[in-house]
């Protein structure tokens, strides 16, 4: 059947006689059997899944919306959130500086905000349970300070109405800080020979997160979209906000240690299997190292309201 798409990132088109279609399967238990079809962008390289789906449905039970449970997973969440406000401080956050998280899952961010004196507000396109009844009295539209989106925008079937939101929101000269897959390095291209493209599908399950991953950004695509909406890069970091020098602290580890465990995202939120961990070099091996070299695959991004 004919297919043609629309970059929602810039707007290039293509279709399936100039475009090649890559798979990708599930890395969620509902979804561990089933291949989903991507394509990249020839302008700017993102990544953009080819097929709708409905969006309401896949949430359902979703393993993210759980938040951290266990002390593995809360040391991880943990170094999310200290990078996270790292970078905003980079950018000149004040103290008591009123943050919109979109996209708070379980709201651990805003509650780590809030606990150190900001005015933190959440609100998820996705989560299903009510958000927590916030005690922070919100600026309202063009009084916020900072709005914040880590891990959303390659969520959205329309990525580019968040800088829609943001400029809303916003204050002038107020900080958007974005984190997400960067698309330019993930390869898509399966290699040559049966074995290969298998271990191929498996090595690029986590960073697709199919089909939750809608339309994920190359870094130039997403500076270019961001600029044209009005905001300035000021900073940039080009690892996941949960990569520190502490040892297992890194996402090395994190993607060992589901690649161990099938490339199931729900392994993650189970209690640790440490048979698994004492028997598998790779975790070890980037539990010590993957501070150092760490996987390669996203990018936060902070820019000013101009
Ligand atoms: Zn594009």
């Amino acid at each position: 059947m004919a297919w043609t798409g629309i970059c929602a990132f810039c707007g290039a088109a293509a279709n399936d006689a100039t475009t090649p279609i890559y798979w990708s399967r599930g890395n969620v238990d509902a979804f561990a059997q089933t291949c989903f079809a991507y394509w990249r962008c020839p302008d700017c390289e993102a990544i953009l899944a080819r097929d709708r789906v409905d969006l309401s449905a896949l949430y359902t039970h979703y393993p993210i919306h759980r938040g951290a449970s266990g002390a593995s997973l809360r040391a991880f969440y943990a170094q999310i959130h200290r990078s996270r406000l790292s970078l905003l401080r980079r950018g000149g956050l004040k103290s008591q500086a009123a943050i919109y998280d979109f996209g708070e899952g379980a709201g651990d961010f805003v509650a780590f905000l809030n606990a150190r004196g900001y005015r933190a507000v959440g609100a998820d396109p996705f989560a299903r349970s009510a958000p927590a009844p916030s005690r922070v009295d919100p600026p309202g539209d063009g009084g916020w300070d900072a709005f914040t989106a880590q891990d959303v925008i390659e969520h959205l079937e329309q990525p580019l109405t968040l800088f829609d939101t943001a400029q809303r929101l916003l204050r002038p000269g107020g900080l958007l800080a974005i984190g997400c897959p960067d698309a330019r390095q993930i390869r898509l291209e399966p290699p040559a020979g049966r074995a290969a493209a298998a271990h191929h599908l498996e090595a690029i399950c986590m960073d697709m997160h199919a089909p939750f991953h809608r339309a994920m950004p190359s870094f130039a695509g997403l500076c270019r979209a961001a600029q044209a909406a009005g905001f300035a890069p000021i900073a940039t970091r080009r690892h996941f906000p949960a990569d520190s020098l502490w040892p297992s602290v890194n996402t090395a580890t994190m993607i060992a240690y589901a690649r161990a465990s099938g490339n199931r995202l729900e392994a993650l939120y189970a209690p640790i299997d440490w048979g698994k961990v004492l028997t598998h070099t790779r975790i070890w091996g980037a539990a010590l190292w993957g501070g150092v070299f760490r996987h390669c695959g996203h990018m936060q991004v902070l820019f000013r309201k101009v």
